[in-house]
């Protein structure tokens, strides 16, 4: 089984570079799925509350007969619970249907700036489920520049992770950088653009010239920019496919050949318009 590299937090919890999502995986399929990631290899699942599947992710993680300190575990606060007695629900909330003890890292899914509840209120409560010991990282996802230095004037904590889309269509190369530039891990949601990218015929060409397909060119790609990605499937050998990226390397012309086609094109809602639609 191939040793997936971790990347070190800025607190010095360890995280493995690839992992498994399952977002869009329904409730009653996600154990199943998530069962056989950990037996491929995957050590580190990506949840949400948004997904409403954490129960399954929870029921493969306790079954899996790994120990809880092998499985990295992610998960998310949803939307509509942004002011502080409301995060701090939804964490017990999110413990209780993983049926876990504690958590590896939680984010604000999203910053939703156009609500009226300010997201360094949000953060604050990150902070008190931090401080509590049952969380061992805390992040943000889909934070831009300028929401990040509001928190970094105005709170105490340094988000671990910003998780954000980027693919060869959206390569994010400047909230990367200022990402790094303040020790936050960035992390590379919808990695192969929910598949849009693969007939990409320069993705086809950069995956004919390592006899790889062009997911596991992309996903490659990723690794070697040193950004965490967990791909998602529910088709077996699919992740698998997904899972061998450690036996062959990108050369430089290739990874240019691939980063060239950055055309900033989201597959999703763009961080500082998306309008919170509450359930
Ligand atoms: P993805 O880029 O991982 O693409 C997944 C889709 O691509 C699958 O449904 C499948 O149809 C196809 N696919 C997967 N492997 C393939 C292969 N080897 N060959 C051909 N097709 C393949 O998209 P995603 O699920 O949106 O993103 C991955 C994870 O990122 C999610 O599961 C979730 O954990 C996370 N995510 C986070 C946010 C956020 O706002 N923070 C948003 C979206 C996704």
């Amino acid at each position: 089984m191939a040793t997936v590299p971790t990347i070190t937090l800025n607190n010095g919890v360890e995280i493995p570079q690839l992992g498994f999502g399952v977002y869009q995986i329904p409730p009653e399929d996600t154990a199943e799925a998530v069962g056989a990631a950990l037996e491929i290899g995957y050590r580190h699942i990506d949840t949400a509350e948004m997904y409403g599947n954490e129960k399954g992710v929870g029921e493969a993680v306790r079954n899996s007969g790994i120990p809880r300190d092998e499985i990295f575990v992610t998960s998310k606060l949803n939307n509509g619970f942004h002011r502080r007695d409301d995060a701090l629900r939804a964490f017990d909330q999110t413990l209780a249907d993983l049926g876990l003890e504690t958590l590896d890292l939680f984010l604000i899914h999203w910053p939703l700036p156009t609500i009226d509840v300010d997201y360094v209120e949000t953060w604050k409560a990150m902070e008190e489920i931090y401080r509590s010991g049952r969380c061992r990282s805390i992040g943000v996802s889909n934070f831009n520049a300028h929401h990040l230095r509001r928190l970094f004037a105005e709170t105490e904590i340094r988000p671990a992770v910003n998780q954000i889309e980027i693919h060869p269509y959206l390569a994010q190369d400047e909230l990367r950088a200022f990402d790094a530039d303040h020790e936050i891990v960035t992390e590379a949601w919808s990695p192969i653009a929910q598949g849009k990218v693969l007939d990409d015929p320069a993705v086809v060409r950069v995956a004919e010239r390592y006899s790889k397909t062009p997911a596991q060119v992309v996903l490659r790609w990723h690794i070697q920019r040193g950004d965490v990605v967990f791909p998602k499937s529910v088709t077996r050998s699919r992740m698998e496919e997904n899972f061998a990226l450690f036996d062959f390397e990108l050369d430089g012309d290739s990874m240019g050949d691939l980063s060239a086609l950055d055309r900033n094109e989201r597959t999703g809602p763009d961080p500082d318009t998306f309008a919170y639609i509450p359930r």
